[in-house]
Formats: C-alpha cells, sequence, structure tokens
C-alpha cells in the first residue's frame, strides 16, 4: 500500500495516546508499552517485525500510521566531525538536524518548525518563513534516526537542544510532547535534564512552562543587554521587553529552583564591548544562571561577523570579573553550513532555481 504523506505518524503519540488508540482498537493498555518499546528501544523499521503484537493489530497500524516520517536528503561532516543532516518530511518540507561531539556525549540539535517567523536578523533559519510547526512525532523522529546510526558503534544520543530551526515555544504543545516521548522510560528515556528547550523570549509560554514544574532544563537567547539592541537584532523584544522577560525568567527560576543558560552570540561591533559585557551582568546578577557565549558563523545574507577568539576571551574575562558564570562555546563545524538553517536555505534557493 502506498502511504499517503498526510497520514500521522505513529511517533506522534506519547504512551497515552497509545493506550487510548490502542483501546480503540479492542487491545489491553499494556500493549502501548509494547508498541512503545518496538518504536524507541528495539527501534523497529516496520510494524511487520512487532512479532508480539497480534498480526492484526500490526496490519491496522500500518493501514493507519506512517512509520519514520522523514529521509535523509543530504548530510554534511565537519573536521571536527560535527554532522549535519538535511531531511526530507513526508509532505516534501525539509528540516536540518545537527550532531557534535563534545566531552560530557553527543548533542543533537533538532528543528521545531519548518522555518520561523521571529525574524532574529543574525540567523539564516529566519531567511525562510515559517510554513508549519513539525508534529511530536516528526521531532523524534529526527533523534531516532541519528540514534540508528549512533547504535552501529554502540553510540547514544546523550543531550537533545531544542535549538535548530523553529521557535519552540511557538509550536509548545507539540514541544512538550516530544520531550514527554523522548524523555519516557518506555522511550528513549533521555534524562529531562539532559534535554534543553532554548526559547528566543516568548512570554506566555514561560509562564506556562514554569507552571508545568518541568525538569527540563530553559535556555534563553538573549543576544543583547539592553532593549534598543535586542529590538534590532531581536524584532521578538518588541511583544516582550527585557523587564517583562526578565520578570518571568526570575519567576520560573525561583519557583522550579532551576538554572538558567542564557545564550549569547558575539557578534563584532554590535554587542561585543566592555559596556556590552558589565550591561550584561547587571542583567542578570543575583540570578541561577550563567551566560554561554557562543562564537557566530557567518550568514552572507546579514552581514554580521563573529568576534576573534581573543575578544571572545576578553568579553568571558569580564564577564567572570562582574560576577557572571560563564562558558565559551568551541566553535563547531565551521568548514560547513554551520549556522542554524545555512543549509536548509541553500538547498531551498537551489530547488526554487530549478
Ligand atoms: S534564532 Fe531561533 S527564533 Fe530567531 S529566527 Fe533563528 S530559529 Fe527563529
Amino acid at each position: 500500500m502506498v502511504k499517503c504523506p498526510c497520514m500521522q505518524t505513529i511517533y506522534d503519540l506519547n504512551l497515552k495516546q497509545m493506550e487510548e488508540m490502542l483501546a480503540e482498537h479492542g487491545q489491553k493498555s499494556y500493549r502501548a508499552k509494547q508498541l512503545f518499546t518496538w518504536l524507541y528501544r528495539k527501534r523497529a523499521e516496520s510494524f511487520e517485525e512487532m512479532s508480539d503484537l497480534p498480526k492484526a493489530l500490526t496490519e491496522k497500524l500500518s493501514e493507519e500510521y506512517l512509520l519514520m516520517p522523514l529521509k535523509e536528503i543530504e548530510r554534511q561532516v565537519a573536521r571536527d566531525g560535527t554532522t549535519k543532516y538535511l531531511f526530507e518530511m513526508a509532505d516534501g518540507s525539509s528540516v536540518e538536524a545537527v550532531l557534535m561531539h563534545f566531552h560530557f556525549g553527543d548533542s543533537l540539535c533538532i528543528s521545531s518548525q519548518v522555518g520561523c517567523n521571529m525574524g532574529c536578523k543574525f540567523c539564516a533559519s529566519g531567511l525562510l518563513k515559517k510554513q508549519r510547526d513539525l508534529s511530536a512525532g516528526e521531532m523524534a523522529a529526527q533523534v531516532l534516526y541519528v540514534q540508528k546510526e549512533l547504535d552501529v558503534n554502540g553510540g547514544r544520543v546523550d543531550n537533545i537542544v531544542i535549538m535548530g530551526t523553529g521557535e519552540p515555544f511557538d509550536n509548545y504543545d507539540n514541544v512538550m510532547r516530544f520531550c514527554e516521548i523522548v524523555n519516557s522510560d518506555h522511550g528513549l528515556a533521555i534524562g529531562a535534564r539532559h534535554i534543553t528547550i532554548s526559547t528566543c523570549g516568548i512570554v506566555p509560554r514561560i509562564n506556562d512552562f514554569a507552571a508545568g514544574h518541568y525538569q527540563y532544563n530553559l535556555a534563553i537567547s538573549l543576544h543583547a543587554p539592553e532593549d534598543e539592541l535586542r529590538s534590532r537584532l531581536m524584532p521578538i523584544n518588541h511583544a516582550y521587553p527585557l523587564d517583562e522577560l526578565m520578570a518571568a525568567l526570575k519567576a520560573y527560576s525561583e519557583d522550579n529552583h532551576r538554572r538558567l543558560t542564557f545564550e549569547y552570540i558575539l557578534l563584532h561591533e554590535v554587542n561585543d564591548t566592555d559596556a556590552h559585557a558589565k550591561k550584561l551582568a547587571d542583567l542578570i546578577r543575583g540570578m541561577n544562571a550563567y551566560v554561554n557565549l557562543i562564537p557566530y558563523n557567518p550568514v552572507d545574507e546579514h552581514g554580521f561577523q563573529g568576534v576573534s577568539e581573543k575578544k571572545a576571551l576578553h568579553f568571558y574575562d569580564v564577564l567572570m570579573k562582574n560576577g557572571v558564570k560563564a562558558t565559551l562555546r568551541q566553535k563547531h563545524g565551521d568548514d560547513i553550513d554551520a549556522a542554524c538553517g545555512q543549509l536548509r536555505a541553500r538547498h531551498e534557493r537551489n530547488r526554487q532555481n530549478g
């Protein structure tokens, strides 16, 4: 049977939804755990191989659901082993995921939307407007695809960062369901503290996240310590300026006893002076937080440049001297289309130009 691309992927269902779906098929609830195990532990490639499920059920599931909703259409591997995957979804849209190797394990950065409407001025992903949200299963499939590849050498996706194309909190329900699925003991069992959601600062969703008392990590793309500059770089700041954003983050951090990460991309002669570092320190002083300084991978269309290593180290020093904990992230994959969304943007351009 040829499956219609509009069919839902089975990876969209969390355990409870799987129990409900199976109950509609007259099955007992324990079948959901069996099915979850086949999907995520045994990494089944087809419904037919799920040998301890009734044949009539696997046939029905195979008529009703897609299994893997994506395929790899391009990859780039950098000298440092960073691997960028371009995936095509069942409806023909494409998204990126990036696997990076750190001393603390392998981290996979996944996309949460096809394109992004947030319009951050330095970002390649924002060059292509949002076409649609990804479903929970389309996000889970990015992880599973890479995990299956790592299985060959006994490797593991240790950490997931939802920081690729898209604003996760603009696709809140699907992102939270995705986190639940990959975190589930019957799923990929990736610990909540190994899953990081990175938002540009959608305050109402930060409040929802705080109210949910989740154990996932929260990172904020800050990139500027003052409203005028942040509004220029990140239009979301017009809707949720820094005082509102910081108040929501303080409340979240205090209520949940969680440490926050502030992401700060260093842009040459834009946000990289001592004055910026001091303002940044003032902004987050007293919070349970640290700053992750990120080297910039230039995007031709935007005209921003990254800073030298010396400059980045100096900025780091100023933060530390002003009482702010910071890390300076190494550059990953700068010999490939390393900026978020760059590979996809090039692919889409080529496609449009025939
Ligand atoms: S930085 Fe994130 S939120 Fe901003 S345009 Fe890029 S993908 Fe969207």
